[in-house]
């Protein structure tokens, strides 16, 4: 259990954005905690990679924005979510209305059969 709230606060620990007394007892997890040692280790790992991928001069592939487009145009269409809204609301309107006056009719035969 507390490893688990440990590692969850590493990048933010890592990041030096806790509070004092939140970072002195991960700093004191962390000397007697192999599991949270090894997660702030691959954590060191993968912030050295990033920081190496955004310092290179790495470019694109030449045709990126052309494949990327092609997955695109063969997406599903999107689908008109508010226009079958519009339907299911007429169609529960009618459904309404034909209930209310099928009520309507029902009481008006009950009134004319109870005058006397
Ligand atoms: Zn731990």
């Amino acid at each position: 259990m507390m490893c688990l709230w440990i590692q969850n606060r590493l990048l933010p620990y890592r990041c030096g954005e806790l509070p004092s007394s939140i970072t002195t007892m991960i700093r004191r997890h962390l000397r007697s905690c192999k599991h949270c040692q090894a997660a702030m280790n691959a954590l060191e790992t993968a912030w050295s990679t990033g920081r190496s991928l955004i310092a290179s001069n790495a470019e694109p592939p030449v045709h990126l924005d052309r494949k990327v487009m092609d997955v695109i145009r063969v997406l599903p269409a999107p689908r008109d979510d508010n226009n079958n809204i519009a339907k299911m609301t007429r169609i529960l309107a009618a459904v309404f209305l034909l209930l209310l006056g099928g009520i309507l009719v029902i009481v008006a035969i009950r009134l004319h059969m109870l005058r006397p």
